[in-house]
C-alpha cells in the first residue's frame, strides 16, 4: 500500500531509523568502553569424550559485566560487534584472555585439555596466524591446549585467502572446529578441502533428540560422516541422558551441554575439575 504522503511516510521512516540507530550507538559506544574498562569476561564449558566420560576440552564463551544491567549474554552484542567491526578488538581480548587462563592451568599441572575460541568470520585475517602464535609465545602455552571455533560463514569467503590462514593455524598445532554445523549453505565438499579437525552439531538438531525424526536423522548421518571422513565429531546442547544415550550409540565423541554443566566463570570451572571432572576418568 502506497502512502498518499510521500512526506510523511519519509518522515516516519526517518523516524524509525532513528531509533534503530540510536540503539545500535548507545550499545556500540557501551561495548567500547566495557572493552576499556574490563568489563568482559570469559565463562568456559567443559567438553567430555562419550566413552570415558574424560574431560577433554572446554569452550570459552564472552559475557559483558554490564555496570547497570548486569551480565548480558553474547547474543545481545557479538552480531551488532561483527556488523560494526568492533568484533575484531572483541576477539584479541577474548583470545588474549583464553591464553592466559589455558596458561595458568597448563603451569597449574591440569591434565591437557583444548579451550576452544569462537573466532568471528570479520576476525578471519591474514594476521590471525601471526596473533596466535605471537599469544602462545607470550604465554608459554603449547598450541595443543587451543583450538578455533569457526562457522560456515568464514568458510564462504574468497577460498585461496581461507584456506592458506587455516593451514597457518593448523600448522601451528592449533586445532579448528566447524560450529554451528548443519545450519549454514556451504557446499559438504569444503569438509574434504579445508583442515577441519572437529564437526560441532548445532543445538538446534541436539534439541530435537529422542523425539524428532528428522533432527536424529539430520544428527546421525553428520556423525557417520564425520567418522567416515576422519574427523571428531561433538554435540552441543546436550541437555538429557536420551540424548546422551543416542549420541553414543550414533558413535559421536564428544559432548557439551546443561547435561554436564553450563559455561561456568574461571573458579567454578576449577572446582568442576577438582570436585568432579578430573575424578572421571
Ligand atoms: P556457540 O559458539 O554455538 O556457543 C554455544 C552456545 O550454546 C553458548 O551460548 C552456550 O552457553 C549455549 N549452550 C551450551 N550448552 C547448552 C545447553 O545444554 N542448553 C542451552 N540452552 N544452551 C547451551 P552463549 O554463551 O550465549 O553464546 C552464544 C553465541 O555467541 C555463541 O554460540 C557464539 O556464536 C557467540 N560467542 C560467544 N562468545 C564469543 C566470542 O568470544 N567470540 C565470538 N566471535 N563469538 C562468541
Ligand atoms: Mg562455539
Ligand atoms: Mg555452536
Ligand atoms: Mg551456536
Amino acid at each position: 500500500q502506497l502512502d498518499a504522503n510521500p512526506d510523511r511516510s519519509v518522515a516516519f521512516y526517518s523516524q524509525d531509523m532513528n531509533q534503530g540507530m540510536q540503539e545500535r550507538m548507545r550499545i556500540e559506544s557501551g561495548l567500547r568502553q566495557a572493552l576499556g574498562n574490563g568489563e568482559l569476561t570469559l565463562y568456559y564449558q567443559p567438553k567430555f569424550e562419550i566413552g570415558s566420560d574424560r574431560l577433554v576440552g572446554a569452550e570459552a564463551l564472552v559475557r559483558w559485566v554490564h555496570p547497570t544491567r548486569g551480565l548480558v549474554p553474547p547474543g545481545e552484542f557479538i552480531p551488532l560487534a561483527e556488523s560494526t567491526g568492533l568484533i575484531v578488538q572483541v576477539g584479541e581480548w577474548v583470545l588474549e584472555q583464553a591464553c592466559a587462563q589455558a596458561a595458568i592451568w597448563q603451569r597449574a599441572g591440569v591434565p591437557p585439555f583444548r579451550l576452544a575460541v569462537n573466532v568471528s568470520a570479520r576476525e578471519f585475517t591474514q594476521s590471525l596466524p601471526i596473533r596466535v602464535a605471537d599469544t602462545l609465545a607470550r604465554y608459554h602455552l603449547d598450541p595443543s591446549w587451543l583450538e578455533l571455533e569457526i562457522t560456515e560463514s568464514t568458510l564462504m569467503h574468497d577460498f585461496e585467502r581461507v584456506t592458506a590462514i587455516m593451514d597457518r593455524i593448523t600448522e601451528l598445532g592449533v586445532a579448528l572446529s566447524l560450529d554451528d554445523f548443519g545450519t549454514g549453505y556451504s557446499s559438504l565438499s569444503y569438509l574434504k578441502r579445508f583442515p577441519i579437525h572437529t564437526l560441532k552439531i548445532d543445538r538446534s538438531f541436539t534439541t530435537g533428540i529422542p523425539a524428532d525424526q528428522s533432527d536424529c536423522a539430520i544428527a546421525g548421518t553428520i556423525i557417520s560422516m564425520a567418522r567416515q571422513l576422519g574427523l571428531r565429531v561433538i554435540a552441543e546442547g546436550v541437555e538429557t541422558v536420551d540424548q546422551l544415550a543416542f549420541l553414543r550409540e550414533a558413535g559421536c565423541d564428544e559432548v557439551q551441554g546443561y547435561l554436564y554443566a553450563k559455561p561456568l566463570p574461571a573458579f567454578e570451572f576449577e572446582q568442576g575439575m577438582r570436585e568432579n571432572w578430573l575424578l572421571l576418568v
